[in-house]
């Protein structure tokens, strides 16, 4: 399945970072997730390889490559059955917003760890209060003195107990108008008045989620990143970036998901011919395919805008691929455990647990129903009804 357009340097990391993914494949990330271990391995060797950091600037140990060439490697991963969720995460929305609009000093310290993995950051922006509706959020910054103040709770925060920091998105305390004015801040994990609690999750993944309490968190002025002012365009770069990783998430579990079941299917016989013979069994495969190619092909196209520093057409196909994909690995993943009969429920096959992995990508980072009323509003210039 690599028939987008794409130059020869992207074909051939996407080939490279196959055949990484094959070494290490689906038995070695099943094993690690029920032990509640991390796939630090994987992790260690895609970031020497370069693979990490690839959207990163070279002056910081980074690829120098974009957004197109971090989801193909996300995308490949999850095709051979080991998604690194925090990639999402780390590289994508934490490397690019501070290497976008980070100070000097703040890109020194931490853009080369994260473009080789050695350090991780998670990203914080949903609260319990709030949800879907970002605009609401309470986490406030007040100054005191030089520092920064900053309380609030977070919920849903992946990755937390593997980082180093967290990208707290918080609002600033004179921001009572109700217009989002977020500001977003670097708060490293051992900082006092800051604790994170396990919510425990049927997500079968060696990522797990957290919930954050910043009870007066005291951060030095320079953890704030980028102006004070100038948070929503921040925010919006790195948003975009966690769409399309999220689309190339879905899309690598769909092709994995699609790979077992065709195989299966290929194989399996109880009648003359096999399974796979009967279009009952054939077509919803062939559609999925489909879909997973065209969520594919919407993704790319999301990711070359970002790429040319189009943010505003970015954001709107950023919203569609990851709708698409989301919709589509959802699907994909019912039919490849429909496929397998009584074997797509059993631990040895593996596929139910994709169930659940599937539905984050229809939740996170924003839900199916939110992206429509985007498309709504802003596509189609619909009224609003909240
Ligand atoms: C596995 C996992 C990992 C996550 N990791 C992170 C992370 O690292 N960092 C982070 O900040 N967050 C993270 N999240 C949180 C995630 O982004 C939120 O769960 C998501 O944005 C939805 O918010 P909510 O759960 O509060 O749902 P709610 O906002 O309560 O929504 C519940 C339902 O109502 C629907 N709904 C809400 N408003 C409307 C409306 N106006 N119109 C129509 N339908 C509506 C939604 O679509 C949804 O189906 C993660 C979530 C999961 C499941």
């Amino acid at each position: 399945m690599t028939s987008t357009v794409e130059t020869p340097e992207q074909a051939a990391l996407r080939a490279a970072v196959a055949a990484l993914g094959k070494r290490y494949g689906r038995a070695y990330f099943t094993r690690i997730a029920a032990a509640g271990e991390q796939p630090a391995e994987l992790w260690a060797e895609a970031g020497k390889l370069g693979y990490l950091g690839v959207n990163l600037p070279e002056e910081y140990g980074g690829g120098g490559a974009g957004i197109t060439e971090l989801s193909i490697v996300l995308e490949e991963l999850g095709a051979a059955g080991c998604p690194l969720l925090l990639m999402v995460v780390s590289p994508a929305i934490c490397g690019t917003v501070i290497a976008r609009f980070g100070a000097e000093e703040q890109k020194r310290r931490w853009l080369p760890g994260l473009a080789d993995g050695s350090l991780r950051m998670a990203f914080g922006i949903t609260e319990p209060d709030a949800g879907s509706n970002s605009h609401r959020i309470t986490t406030t910054a007040r100054r005191d003195g030089a520092d920064w103040v900053l309380s609030g709770r977070k919920v849903f925060i992946s990755g937390v107990d593997v980082s180093d920091a967290v990208l707290v998105v918080g609002r600033t305390a004179d921001a009572r108008t109700g217009k989002l004015k977020p500001c977003l801040f670097i708060v490293e994990r051992e900082t006092p008045g800051f604790a994170y609690h396990h919510i425990p999750m049927e997500v079968q993944a060696p990522e797990k989620q957290f919930e954050l309490v910043l009870d007066e968190v005291r951060l030095p002025a320079e953890s704030l990143v980028g102006e004070e002012d100038a948070g929503l365009l921040q925010l919006f770069a790195g948003l975009n970036p966690e769409r399309i990783m999220t689309a190339a998430f879905a899309i690598g579990m769909g092709r994995y998901a699609l790979g077992q079941a065709v195989e299966y299917a290929r194989t399996r016989q109880v009648w003359k011919e096999p399974i796979g013979a009967h279009q009952a069994v054939a077509h919803p495969l062939a559609q999925s395919h489909i879909e997973l190619e065209l969520a594919r092909l919407m993704m790319r196209k999301a990711a070359y805008l970002y790429d040319a520093g189009d943010d505003m057409g970015a954001g709107e196909a950023a919203n569609m691929a990851k709708y698409a994909a989301g919709e589509a690995v959802v699907k994909a993943v019912d039919q490849a455990v429909h496929t397998l009969g009584g074997n797509g429920l059993t631990t040895e096959f593996g596929l139910a647990s994709l169930i659940t992995g599937a539905r984050v990508a229809r939740i996170a980072p924003v839900s199916r129903e939110m992206v429509l009323n985007f498309v709504s509003h802003q596509t189609l210039g619909l009224p609003k009804s909240y």
